[in-house]
């Protein structure tokens, strides 16, 4: 309900409640006023009877009482009036005129009886009377007194006049009156009324713009405009509604532009602008808390996982696939695909996991939209769903190339669903890609500092940080392991004779010869200089010589040409078994030195496996 209506129903009530007072105070006080008035009349017109009727007595004309009331009745304006006789006035002078003096009725009986006067309305088809009856007690005061004719004693009832008039002017005049206040009242409530709406217009007027513009505001909408119709408080409230909605509008549409910068996501007009600011904020303070918990990730796999429920919780994204881009292989491995870690390729052709450069992503390093170009990239299969399938792909750089690449899937009907979370998905990766970036040279620094540059191999830091790892390996599996201390025959003389180089030239094609001779999950390390070890994997004892010997022979084969010349070389290699051997690896380390000490001792260029009599000499020395 509208104040203007409110306004007007309670001021229609106080009104109505107005007008109803005044007319029952009036009819109240006009019922006093005539009943007051008429007892007066008819008091007065008794005690101009009773003085005429002792007046008459005295001087004989008491039998033209009649006639002396006909005439009171007209000069006082009486519709009756009627002598009574009390009985000890009838006992005395007899009924009077002919018996119609006696009482006609129970009031004047009692008023006969106690002497009090009694009066009442009569309301009849002719119009409303007033009756009183007042009776005439014997006084002994005055001259003549009552007694003096009387033979009564004082205080006793001698007779009593019942009058009668008609109040009906009175009641006319009252009805008058009333009808006057009420429309008096009337008239003056309608003139309040229509003051009293005149200065509210603007209240509600006011009201109304407010209310309007804030209805807008909550859709978004700080252009409303509040009018301002007066120059008082409510000129005012417009004032600062108008510089309010001002001031919010273009501090949002500041932080909506700036936040859409950040999401690069671009508000359409039909858009809520509060209600798109406030999911904008709420994506990049996510998208904050998540860059928070990706840098305290230890490892890659971490952060993976992490972007992949992501998609799942945030995005609600089910079909998509991770790729991370194995540098200098020309590879990529899909890390997640629609939730499993180290999932199977399955929205791309597999053949972008060995040639990269089949992912348009990965080549161009630019993000492939496919719902926009369907079949943009032909790597893009997506098995039995191919034409049901709509995909982009979101390239996530790392040093100036493509680290990893993130594929959405959608069905086609959530396309534009898809389209509207992109800004947002690439807040995320643009969080990632940095976080990504140093885990990746992290690892490429911990890798290098555990490869010798130059063979490619892994060096003695690797082993002393691996060895605890490999000895529980090999405890829990019940798999014993053989060390081999490998060691260039006269080494010195190649870079004496044709220089460091050559020598540098005859290690590395060492370190290929060795990685070829044994199993991919042996270990070959360069050890230190031209010093060798390799360990054998769940190979001991005889079949371990036997690929000692392999290893040597192959050496004694190998050849490395450096210039014209072909270099030629032998090397020693000293074999111990751990646990068999010694109780510690690195006693077994030792003790294979030793047998490489005494290849070297018998003459070089051979396997010698250590036995416990050599340990025994070596302490004796
Ligand atoms: P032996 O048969 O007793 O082992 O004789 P050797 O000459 O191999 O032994 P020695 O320990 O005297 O010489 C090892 C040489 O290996 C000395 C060093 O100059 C050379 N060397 C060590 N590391 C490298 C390297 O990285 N490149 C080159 N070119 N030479 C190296
Ligand atoms: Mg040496
Ligand atoms: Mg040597």
């Amino acid at each position: 309900m509208s104040l203007s209506t409110k306004i007007s129903i309670v001021f229609g009530a106080i009104a109505v409640c107005l007008v109803s007072m005044l007319v029952v105070i009036n009819l109240y006080a006009f019922r006093s006023f005539s009943i007051n008035a008429s007892t007066e009349h008819i008091r007065t017109a008794a005690e101009i009877v009773r003085v005429h009727l002792t007046e008459a007595m005295i001087n004989g004309v008491i039998d033209k009482r009649e006639s002396f009331l006909t005439r009171l009745m007209e000069v006082q304006g009486l519709s009756s009036a009627r002598v009574i006789r009390g009985p000890q006035v009838v006992k005395q002078f007899g009924p009077g005129l002919g018996g119609r003096e006696t009482a006609f009725d129970t009031i004047e009986e009692s008023v006969l009886q106690n002497g009090q006067p009694q009066y009442e309305v009569i309301e009849s088809d002719d119009g409303t009377t007033f009756r009183g009856t007042i009776p005439f007690v014997a006084t002994a005061r005055g001259t003549p007194n009552c007694l003096q004719c009387h033979e009564v004693p004082e205080g006793a009832v001698l007779g009593a006049v019942t009058m009668s008039m008609s109040v009906d002017n009175l009641k006319f005049q009252a009805v008058i009156t009333v009808f006057a206040i009420v429309g008096i009242v009337m008239v003056f409530s309608s003139l309040a009324f229509f003051v009293i709406r005149r200065m509210i217009r603007p209240v509600t007027a006011t009201a109304q713009n407010v209310e309007e513009a804030v209805q807008r505001a909550l859709r978004g909408d700080f252009k409303a405009v509040v009018r301002k119709t007066t120059n008082d408080e409510l000129g005012q409230i417009a004032t600062d509604m108008n510089r309010l909605l001002v001031f919010l509008d273009a501090g949002l549409t500041r932080i909506g532009k700036n936040v859409a910068h950040l999401t690069n996501r671009t508000t359409s007009s039909d858009d809520n602008l509060l209600e798109a600011t406030i999911d904008m904020v709420d994506g990049l303070t996510r998208a904050a808390h998540f860059k928070q918990a990706i840098e305290e990730d230890e490892t890659k796999s971490e952060i993976h996982h992490r972007l992949a429920e992501v998609m799942r919780e945030e995005f609600q994204l089910q079909e998509y696939s991770l790729y991370e881009i194995i540098q200098n292989k020309n590879q990529m491995v899909p890390v997640y695909v629609d939730g499993e870690a180290e999932g199977a390729c399955r929205w791309c052709d597999p053949q972008i996991m060995v040639r990269s450069e089949a992912c348009r992503a990965r080549r161009t390093g630019h993000p492939v939209d496919g719902i926009s170009n369907p079949g943009i990239c032909y790597a893009f299969k997506a098995g039995d769903h191919n034409n049901d399938r709509v995909h982009v792909c979101l390239p996530i750089m790392q040093s100036g190339a493509v680290g990893n690449v993130l594929q959405l899937v959608a069905r086609p009907e959530d396309e534009e669903d898809l389209r509207s979370k992109i800004p947002l998905i690439n807040v995320y990766l643009r969080e990632t890609a940095p976080v990504l970036e140093t885990k990746r040279l992290m690892d490429s620094l911990r890798e290098s500092s555990l490869r010798d540059p130059m063979t490619g191999l892994n060096n003695r830091r690797f082993l002393e940080e691996y060895v605890e790892t490999l000895v529980a390996n090999s405890q829990r599996n019940q798999m014993g392991l053989t060390v081999m201390m490998l060691d260039l025959d006269h080494f010195k003389m190649v870079n004496d004779t044709y220089g460091h180089d050559a020598g540098d030239a005859v290690l590395k094609s060492l370190a290929k010869v060795l990685r070829q001779a044994v199993r991919a999950s042996d270990m070959v390390i360069r050890y230190g200089g031209e010093e060798f070890m390799i360990i054998l994997v769940n190979t001991v004892g005889d079949p371990a010589d036997q690929v000692a010997e392999k290893i040597r022979a192959s050496v004694e084969a190998m050849e490395t040409h450096v210039g014209a010349t072909t270099l030629r070389k032998t090397i020693s290699i000293g074999v111990a078994d751990f646990p068999s051997d010694s109780d510690t690896f690195w006693q077994a380390v030792k003790f294979a030195d030793v047998a490489l000490y005494q290849a070297k001792e018998s003459g070089r260029n051979r396997v010698v496996r250590f036995v416990s009599d050599m340990w025994q000499n070596k302490k004796e020395y």
